[in-house]
């Protein structure tokens, strides 16, 4: 055949987004580490399906604005495909493919049995009322209900979405389905419609499990660890209630409001009933106040970043004092970063892994409603620490074997099992 040189450049303009490229470099550097089947890697380069919506709502003052809506359904090998919906200005097709693809690896090394998706609409939803974000909800899940279902594709929250637009999709795709209750469409959902137990502190309890692990690697222990978290969300403050319940000295916290230190420990349980009342911890006045930058750069056995991404790059990647860094956020540590960090010999446990708690108890809700049986919450925390230890038990195993960071022992390890996977099933048609 001749060589496929004259194609439209602009036919792949989703495949250019930053995020996308980004994770396409990792991917493939990781694919020679196993030295990966070059057609196996050239079908993970790219979405298996993209589905772009226009999702027509009708406004508090009776105008009907179009809002643009997506799925990205990236590969579905070792499973139905499974990742989140997110509301926010800036969601784009490319972002959403970048976010989808990131899955796919996350759920493979994770050893769970999905594939990756991921789903999003452009809009601002701090602008919509409680009306507008549920007409919103129904009319982009009636657009993309032929490719969503219990045994198809199965979204759950992510940023400016919640449990309560969980029950709305649910409601909407059972009520299209005959009006019989569908819980397994999505996961997140409240506990009485179908949600599980464990779900809301499942990501900081899993990056706790990482990190004790982690510790014992080194000869530590949780006990007497000096801790230093930056965020103090769903992740972050779970991760610091966690910590402090093993016997951690929890020394500084921050979040939007800025940075709160203590030496001699904080206390936990005061500052998230505290955020409770207030939203944040603005005002806080229990605790020595410092910056971003301070924080990161303290002292300590390990740092959990668990807020935003790009968090910690070449910019202040040599100033970082932490003996390890497990990544509660997505992304908070640069790839360049990482080298660096590697090399002074700072273990990181990378997102992929240290935050999977929250996949994981969405994959538990799924099985919990296809079995209509649930499971305690002990039962729920018990079989999230199996899971995840297995998986960072099989990255460690693979970072000590070929001597590379932990990120590259990741992702490697996810090929290969994506990899064995697509070769056993083969191409379709052959
Ligand atoms: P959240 O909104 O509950 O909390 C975010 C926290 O970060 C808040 O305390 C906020 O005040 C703080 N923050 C924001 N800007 C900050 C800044 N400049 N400096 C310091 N703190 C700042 O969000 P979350 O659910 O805890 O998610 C946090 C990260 O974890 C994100 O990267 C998210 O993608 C990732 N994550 C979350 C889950 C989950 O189940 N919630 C699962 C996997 C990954």
């Amino acid at each position: 055949m001749p060589a496929q040189d004259n194609l439209n450049p602009h036919a792949n303009a989703h495949l250019q987004g930053p995020l996308f490229q980004n994770a396409l470099t990792t991917i493939n550097e990781a694919a020679k580490l196993i030295n990966c089947d070059p057609n196996i890697l050239e079908r993970l380069q790219q979405p298996r399906r993209c589905v772009t919506v226009s999702v027509p709502v009708r406004m508090d003052d009776g105008s009907v604005k179009c809002f643009t809506g997506y799925r990205v359904q990236y590969n579905s090998t070792l499973g139905p495909y499974k990742g989140g919906i997110r509301y926010h200005q800036n969601v784009d097709l490319a972002e959403v493919v970048g976010l989808a693809a990131l899955m796919t690896f996350k759920n493979s090394v994770l050893g769970i049995p999905l594939g990756g998706a991921k789903g999003g609409i452009c809009v601002d939803p701090t602008k919509l009322s409680r009306t507008e974000k549920q007409n919103l909800t129904r009319r982009y899940t009636s657009e993309i209900a032929p490719f969503v279902g219990p045994t198809k594709d199965i979204p759950a929250p992510d940023v400016g979405t919640d449990p309560q637009t969980m029950a709305w999709f649910m409601d909407t795709y059972s009520q299209e389905q005959g009006g019989y209750a569908q819980p397994g469409v999505v996961t997140g959902k409240p506990v009485e419609i179908g949600g599980s137990l464990g779900r809301n502190h499942a990501t900081g309890l899993g990056v706790i499990y990482t990190c004790e692990r982690a510790m014992e690697l080194k000869g530590k222990s949780m006990q007497g660890a000096k801790i230093v978290i930056q965020g103090f969300g769903n992740v972050g403050s779970f991760a610091a209630k966690f910590a402090a319940e093993r016997g951690s000295r929890i020394i500084a916290v921050s979040d939007v409001s800025g940075g709160y230190f203590n030496g001699d420990g904080l206390n936990v349980p005061e500052m998230m009933a505290y955020v409770k009342e207030n939203k944040s911890l603005k005002g806080y006045t229990k605790a020595q106040p410092i910056s971003n930058a301070e924080l990161l750069e303290l002292e300590c056995d390990a740092l959990l970043p668990c807020a935003l991404e790009g968090q910690i790059d070449v910019h202040n990647a040599e100033k970082i004092k932490a003996k390890m860094i497990v990544e509660g956020a997505n992304g908070p540590v640069s790839a360049a970063a990482t080298k660096i960090l590697d090399k002074r010999g700072v273990y990181i446990v990378p997102d992929v892994i240290a935050n999977g708690g929250g996949v994981i108890v969405s994959y538990f809700e799924w099985v919990q409603d296809i079995m209509s049986f649930f499971w305690d919450e002990h039962d729920v925390d018990a079989k999230l620490k199996g899971v995840i230890l297995k998986a960072f038990d099989n990255v460690h195993k693979f970072k000590e074997e070929k001597n590379v960071d932990m990120r590259s022992a990741a992702l490697a390890v996810s090929i290969q099992r994506l990899e064995k996977a697509m070769l056993l099933r083969g191409l379709y048609p052959r």
